[in-house]
């Protein structure tokens, strides 16, 4: 499918004017089609599938910002830290340990969100409240090339508008929880990342306080 440059174009005067962050989520899109969506201006893409990722990175422009945002398994970590942007979905703290490990190599502070489990689909990846709170607590004081930026959620797919904006006020909840009075604060970027939002549901996300949304098929077409 062709982007569709007229909403590509609502959407990001729409979500400029709020101060809010665009990342064109890209998986199964092509290179030329990516491309075109760069052409436009566009420079954050997200990605979910590091051998993919790899690909793309190599044949598109080096000053695009990717952002990984699938399930990240531990030993595929190496290959993407050396140039990826924000790493989004971590989900436990053994794979921010070795985010932190690689980073250290080259010697580059890697920013990072924790995915938090928001929607009622057991399938679903994330750390959910338990979790998180037990690893702010747990969380070593020594990961120096790591900054974890903020949290990301994913709402449940198929449900009703309430569901979902109860989920997304949650995420944000928890962002406004964990973020001022952690005592690993120094290891806290400025600025907190709140990403919830995808083509179905970013209005909703928006509302409910996000400031940074991951949209595929709305400024793609549909995925083949
Ligand atoms: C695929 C995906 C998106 C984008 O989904 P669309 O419905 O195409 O906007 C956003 N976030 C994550 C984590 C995804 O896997």
């Amino acid at each position: 499918m062709p982007i569709n440059k007229s909403e590509y174009f609502k959407l990001v005067q729409e979500l400029d004017s709020a101060g809010i962050k665009l990342v064109a989520v890209s998986k199964s899109q092509s290179v030329e089609d990516i491309l075109s969506l760069y052409e436009l201006g566009q420079r954050d893409f997200g990605e979910n599938y590091v051998q993919e990722l790899l690909g793309k990175h190599n044949q598109l422009p080096q000053d695009i910002r990717w952002h990984f945002i699938g399930h990240l398994q531990s030993n595929k970590v190496k290959a993407i830290v050396p140039f990826v942007q924000l790493i989004q979905s971590v989900d436990s703290l053994k794979l921010l340990e070795t985010i932190n490990k690689e980073a250290a190599k080259l010697d580059r502070t890697l920013d990072c969100l924790i995915q938090v489990h928001i929607a009622r689909e057991e399938t679903k990846f994330g750390m959910d409240e338990a979790e998180l709170k037990e690893f702010f607590n747990n969380m070593p004081g020594d990961l120096k090339n790591v900054r974890i930026a903020g949290l990301m959620g994913i709402a449940s797919l198929e449900t009703k508008e309430e569901q979902i904006r109860m989920e997304f006020s949650q995420l944000k909840k928890l962002a406004d929880q964990f973020f001022p009075s952690d005592p690993h604060l120094r290891q806290l970027a400025e600025s907190r990342i709140v990403s919830m939002g995808m083509s179905g549901d970013y209005k909703i996300a928006i509302e409910e306080g996000s400031n940074m949304v991951r949209i595929g098929s709305l400024v793609f077409g549909d995925r083949r």
